[in-house]
């Protein structure tokens, strides 16, 4: 019998050095000395596919040798990374020709950097996806999470993605443990889904069935920031698995806290995916109502209820042939709240935002005491100043 595998993603490390306005991880670093270690990491499953995120993962010096240790046990990997360790990247990939990278990407450069808190991280992200392309990497391309902010750069960042031949990734705001966040929230909905539907009529008239599927991918976005059921279900933690710095294995990175299935540093795999505290965690995201519509929880279902999207793609694209456009009225809540039969308050309420709520951060114990004295943007740029020389902390 076929060995079943499974879709994970690995959060290396939950240090960052950007400053993201929707994500306060950078806060709240892990401590170096308890990240996830390879001896974890070779007791992990085998997967079709792995992304391996954080925190920003090339602030690991020994990323390299996670990377061979995955690709071991995983047909695809990719990387999401803020873009702004070049060097590392480069050298990475030289190895790896066959790695994905995701360098996240906001906006234009003013509105990027804005966001980004990195005051070179548009052109730090571009040039490196640029170099990458130039090395003949295939699979490389940009990850944006549409918001008010920038809902406008949307289209013009995709024509840039498009002329590279580069890969294009949106996500819109979420709030969970994993991101320090409970306050996220889209105000100007109308507008944001504008956006997107333009997005979705490009892609739709491509001639890339990938894209087509991607324009999906979006209809559901537009779906989500009006606070809607997710358009499919979400399966997490049956065939998906999240494992954090400290080998906890979780469902996803959406929950409000941290969902623990079991700790991997603790015991095997076969024992810990079959454990009772697995089961109930199971049963959890059965009745979860967060919605989330986040490439990692959409993408496994997409394949698994692959009728429905496909559904969907013929008819759009039928229509496109036709010369009828795709149309956010396509979704009766744009429809009820531009005819006010319910209100954005109403909207809101719907969200996962809590103005009043403390997000809780999933760090350990020792972690969390790191941080008695000091705040996690000074421990963090102490470490990276100390791998590569004093003048980082000068850049940023
Ligand atoms: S909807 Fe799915 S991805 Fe989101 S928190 Fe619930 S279980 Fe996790």
């Amino acid at each position: 019998m076929l060995e079943k595998k499974l879709n994970g993603t690995i959060i290396v490390t939950y240090r960052c050095n950007a400053r993201c306005s929707m994500c306060n991880r950078y806060k709240a670093p892990s401590r170096p000395e308890e990240e996830i270690t390879l001896d974890t990491i070779r007791k992990l499953p085998k997967m079709y596919f792995t992304n391996i995120t954080g925190g920003e993962p090339f602030i690991r010096t020994d990323l390299k040798d996670i990377v061979r240790e995955l690709y071991k046990k995983s047909d695809r990997i990719v990387i999401s990374t803020n873009g702004y360790f070049t060097e590392r990247i480069v050298e990475l990939a030289k190895e790896f020709p066959q790695i994905g990278i995701r360098i996240s990407i906001e906006g234009l450069e003013k509105t990027n950097n804005e966001i980004r808190g990195l005051e070179n991280g548009f052109k730090r992200g571009y040039d490196t996806l640029k170099t990458l392309k130039k090395m003949g990497l295939t699979d490389v391309g940009f990850g944006m999470t549409v918001q008010d902010r920038n809902a406008k750069d949307l289209v013009p960042l995709y024509e840039i993605s498009d002329e590279l031949g580069m890969e294009f990734a949106t996500a819109s705001l979420h709030n969970s443990f994993y991101f320090v966040e409970s306050k996220n929230i889209i105000k100007k909905r109308e507008i944001v889904a504008k956006n997107f539907e333009v997005l979705i009529n490009r892609l739709l008239s491509s001639n890339s069935p990938k894209k087509w599927f991607r324009a999906y991918f979006n209809h559901g976005l537009i779906n989500y920031i009006y606070g809607q059921k997710r358009l499919l279900p979400c399966d997490m933690s049956f065939d998906t698995f999240f494992i954090d710095p400290y080998g906890d294995v979780m469902p996803c990175n959406g929950t409000k806290d941290k969902e623990v299935m079991g700790n991997l540093n603790a015991t095997n795999w076969d024992d810990l995916w079959n454990s009772k505290k697995a089961e109930k965690v199971r049963k959890k995201v059965r009745k979860c109502d967060r919605n989330c519509w986040m490439i990692g929880s959409v993408a496994p279902a997409m394949h698994k209820y692959i009728w429905k999207p496909a559904y969907w793609v013929l008819l759009h694209k039928i229509k496109n042939f036709l010369g009828i456009k795709y149309s956010m009225y396509e979704n009766r809540i744009v429809c009820d709240l531009r005819d006010g039969i319910v209100s954005d308050f109403e909207l809101d309420k719907r969200s996962t935002c809590d103005l009043n709520a403390v997000a809780k951060n999933g760090l350990s114990k020792a972690s969390q005491e790191q941080l008695i004295n000091k705040n996690g943007e000074d421990i963090v740029d102490a470490d990276i100043a100390n791998q590569m020389g004093r003048d980082y902390v000068k850049k940023l």
